[in-house]
């Protein structure tokens, strides 16, 4: 059997004007994520650690922001292409955990709402899907609003 580990980051600046999307779903704030795409925080890490799972080069190398194909394209897209990949190479998922760090808006009554967008895409149950939530004390960027974070590691194993 063989298995393979990814971790991924990612951040965002948030800004007024802007819908703030995290892990498939649209909170409700007063500002959102800056970004290209729709600025998904969470799926974005998720992205990035799938790919690196598998040395695959990251959301940028497969995603690449002067591309207009991808403006303002929702990361559930860009989610479902990485899946793809991953799929393609004979790999499933087998579970991911992650975190959020921002101080506002409390993400705790969307959490299931994310694994239940997240899941679908992942091949894998809600209960696989591990979404944990921080603030940094009111400390640095996220403390102050500014922008947010997300954190992400997946376990893959090779298909027989
Ligand atoms: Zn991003």
């Amino acid at each position: 059997m063989s298995f393979r580990i990814g971790s991924g980051i990612d951040f965002h600046r948030l800004e007024a004007g802007r819908d703030l999307w995290i892990g498939g779903v649209k909170l409700p704030h007063e500002k959102g994520a800056l970004g290209h795409s729709d600025a998904d925080v969470l799926l974005h890490a998720i992205c990035d650690a799938l790919l690196g799972a598998l040395a695959l080069g990251d959301i940028g190398t497969h995603f690449p922001d002067t591309d207009n194909a991808f403006k303002d394209i929702s990361s559930s897209i860009l989610l479902t292409r990485t899946v793809d990949l991953i799929h393609q190479r004979g790999y499933r998922i087998v579970n991911i955990d992650s975190t959020l760090c921002l101080e506002r808006p409390k993400v705790k009554p969307y959490i299931a709402a994310m694994q239940q967008a997240i899941a679908p895409i992942c091949g894998i149950n809600a209960a696989d899907v591990s979404i944990k939530a921080t603030t940094t004390e009111k400390m640095g960027f996220a403390g102050r609003e500014e922008g947010l974070v997300a954190y992400a590691t997946v376990l893959l194993q090779k298909q027989d």
